[in-house]
């Protein structure tokens, strides 16, 4: 596939709160931080396109992270208010 000159993909990371659920892996209740990135499509390191959402979330204790629907994040963010 041939690619053009100066073109790219970015990620940009933002934090979206967080909540205190059980972890999957270790098993503790703590907090999880709730992570949004979204990749672009550049051209000359500026984003242009928009390409998806993905969300994580990550356990304060053990760092493991968790790809999560939308969904998920909006449930848990109404949990920790
Ligand atoms: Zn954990």
């Amino acid at each position: 596939m041939p690619t053009i000159l100066g073109t790219g993909t970015r990620t940009a990371r933002r934090s979206v709160g967080s909540a205190a659920v059980p972890c999957p892996q270790c098993g503790s209740s703590t907090t999880h931080a709730l992570e949004s990135r979204r990749m672009w499509i550049t051209l000359l390191y500026v984003g242009l396109v928009p390409l998806r959402y993905t969300y994580f979330t990550t356990c304060s204790k053990c760092r493991t992270m968790a790809i999560v629907e939308k969904d998920q994040v909006d449930k848990l963010k109404k949990l920790a208010a």
